[in-house]
């Protein structure tokens, strides 16, 4: 079964059609990166899955569920945004918490699922500590944390590790990667770094102007790029 189902999917802001219609299957558990210049549409296609945006057309199904005008809190989707977008003034904790006592979550259910993603991601030594007390890595796995304890279907990530160090940032996506297989769930990640792609996308979707120009594994796009715009940006040898 797919997770994620883009039919014709379009988006516009105003006159500026930024996806003029992609159709896209992603299935369970799958790891794909979407990869393109900046301004192609990649941030676009991400909000547009969360339900940040609304669509201008075509159909987008997460499951076997349609949910084109389903509100982002019923659809079974946690996003990573590349600031992380952390809420300042409350604790590790409190950011943790807060999607789960919106939807009414017990208390205890919540701090079991607080402590367990804590562990999972080495922060449960900040969890009393505001965003402003942490590094930038510390920061990037509470956002993470906040995803997990949701318990989504799909985990969409906006170039999680823009912010991080050469050193940190392949620690942290040797880490995603592993998580992925841990919790068995379906990720879409975005970045615009070749590396990324390469070595965590099960398959890569390069985009250009908001139109798909392949989708295929590390090795295809690599190997045999669709086009001299996939070569040039994947860096094939001609
Ligand atoms: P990427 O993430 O690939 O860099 P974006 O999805 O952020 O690209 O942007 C795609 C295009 O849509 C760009 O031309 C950008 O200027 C435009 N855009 C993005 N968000 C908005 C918005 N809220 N209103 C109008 N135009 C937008
Ligand atoms: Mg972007």
């Amino acid at each position: 079964m797919a997770s994620i189902h883009m039919q014709k999917l379009v988006k516009k802001y105003g006159d500026l059609t930024v996806i003029p219609g992609i159709d896209l299957q992603i299935a369970d558990h799958e790891f794909v990166v979407l990869v393109g210049p900046s301004g192609c549409g990649k941030s676009t296609l991400l909000r547009v899955l969360a339900g940040l945006e609304t669509i201008d057309g075509g159909d987008l199904f997460i499951g076997d569920r349609k949910v084109n005008t389903v509100p982002p809190s019923q659809r079974d989707i946690a996003m990573v945004f590349q600031d992380y977008a952390l809420y300042p003034h409350m604790t590790v904790r409190q950011n943790m918490a807060f999607a789960l006592e919106m939807r009414g979550m017990a208390g205890d259910e919540i701090a079991t699922r607080v402590q367990q993603a804590a562990k999972l991601l080495d922060i449960d030594p900040y969890l009393d500590r505001r965003p402003k007390a942490l590094s930038g890595g510390q920061r990037q796995r509470v956002a993470m944390g906040r995803a997990i304890v949701r318990d989504p279907q799909v985990f969409l990530f906006d170039e999680p590790l823009s912010n991080l160090d050469a050193k940190l940032r392949a620690q942290v996506r040797t880490e995603i990667k592993a998580l992925s297989q841990t919790l068995r769930t379906t990720m879409v990640f975005v970045t615009h770094d070749q590396i990324e792609a390469m070595t965590m996308a099960d398959r890569i979707v390069v985009m250009k102007s908001g139109v798909i120009q392949q989708v295929g594994t590390p090795e295809e796009v690599y190997e045999t790029p669709a086009n001299q715009f996939v070569a040039s940006f994947i860096g094939s040898p001609s």
